[in-house]
């Protein structure tokens, strides 16, 4: 068994602390997704993981043993990061078998291992050329094989897709995807691209400022938010939130243009909250006149209407079909009460 778990894990550069106590367990052959903004400290958390920073507190353990205090070497671990970090001067077969060369392994099995990465990875084309003659996405698919080579029992992968453009990220995904698919070994992806996290993740781990803001499938995440940051995280374009005060036990929101009788356990009167809705979960009725559109973006399959409600509010609206709304119109807003979200204003939880 080879899943990972930290103990209240604790990492402080100095006097300044990044990882605020971390508790974590990652199941064996499980996909976990570490997502969040810039900074909060996902590379962090994973090299400490990988053994390339040092755990100021808590447990590391990988399968039954506490890694804590060993070498990234003794960890069976393998790393693949956004700079590839290829030989420049090595073929690529040459740099998928370093490490088994440098670790004294003979040739006949180095071959065999690389004949295997290369198979998975469609790279036998390839095995010849060096890192200067490849796309971006063939030199990432290189650093990928020369993980597999090693043999890891956790796949350590920090931000792998940030240098490619937009269509190789696609098809790198995928790739990725089907990768774990067919070897099963436990994986820990790093990205501060919620799309990615979505669509590749068992398990996502959503962190903010060096602590755990939520962890769950990527679909409980969507549906059911622990809190403000996390609904506004999660799903793209990002859920709209509306200002919004209690009266009489019933939630009015000016923004939305409603007084709203939600499923939730309503706080008492004069508190501020905030009303949660997607831009997928709203629809505009043309006959009503509470917002403005003031800009809309059609992408073919689907538009985005940027609203401006009658107290200055903006709310982004999700359209499909043959008809769009164009800008100029006045409009009114419906949605399902059973997918609009509380949050008190203060502490920015989940009101349910
Ligand atoms: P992320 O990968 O989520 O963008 P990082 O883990 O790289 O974030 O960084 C988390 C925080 O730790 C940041 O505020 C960053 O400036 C700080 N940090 C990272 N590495 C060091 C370091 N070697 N010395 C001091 N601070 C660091
Ligand atoms: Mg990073």
């Amino acid at each position: 068994m080879t899943g990972v778990v930290l103990n209240n894990v604790v990492k402080r550069f100095g006097d300044v602390q990044v990882i605020h106590g971390v508790d974590l367990e990652i199941e064996d052959g499980e996909f976990c997704v570490f997502v969040g903004p810039s900074g909060c400290g996902k590379s962090t958390l994973l090299r400490m993981v990988a053994g390339l920073e040092e755990t100021t507190e808590g447990k590391i353990h990988i399968g039954d043993r506490d890694v804590t205090d060993m070498d990234p070497s003794e960890r069976g671990v393998a790393m693949v990061f956004q700079t590839y970090a290829l030989y420049p001067h090595m073929t690529v077969a040459q740099n998928m078998g370093f490490g088994l060369k440098m670790t004294g392994h003979p040739k006949e099995v180095i071959d065999e291992k690389v004949a295997g990465a290369s198979a998975i990875l469609k790279l036998d084309p390839y095995l010849d050329r060096r890192p200067k003659a490849l796309s971006g996405g063939q030199r990432q698919r290189v650093a990928i094989g020369r993980a597999i080579v090693r043999g890891p029992e956790v796949f350590l992968f920090d931000e792998p897709l940030s240098n490619l453009d937009a269509e190789l990220r696609v098809e790198m995904r995928v790739e990725i995807a089907r990768l774990h698919k067919e070897i099963g070994a436990t994986m820990i992806y790093v990205t501060h691209d919620q799309t990615e996290a979505m669509t590749l993740a068992n398990k996502i781990v959503v962190l903010r400022d060096g602590k755990i803001e939520q962890v769950g499938k990527p679909m409980d995440l969507y549906r059911d938010p622990d809190n403000k940051f996390v609904g506004g995280f999660i799903g793209s374009p990002s859920m709209n939130f509306v200002d919004a005060t209690v009266s009489a036990g019933k939630v009015v929101s000016p923004g939305l243009g409603k007084e709203l009788e939600l499923p939730v356990n309503v706080p008492e009167d004069g508190r501020k909250v905030q009303v949660g809705v997607r831009p997928e979960h709203l629809e505009m009725n043309p006959s009503g006149d509470t917002h403005t559109v003031e800009l809309t973006e059609a992408l073919g399959g689907v538009s985005f209407a940027y609203l401006t409600s009658e107290t200055g509010e903006r709310i982004v609206v999700e359209e499909r079909g043959d008809y769009r709304t164009e800008a100029g119109a006045t409009v009114g807003l419906t949605f399902p009460i059973d997918k609009t979200y509380l949050f008190d204003a203060q502490t920015e939880l989940r009101i349910r």
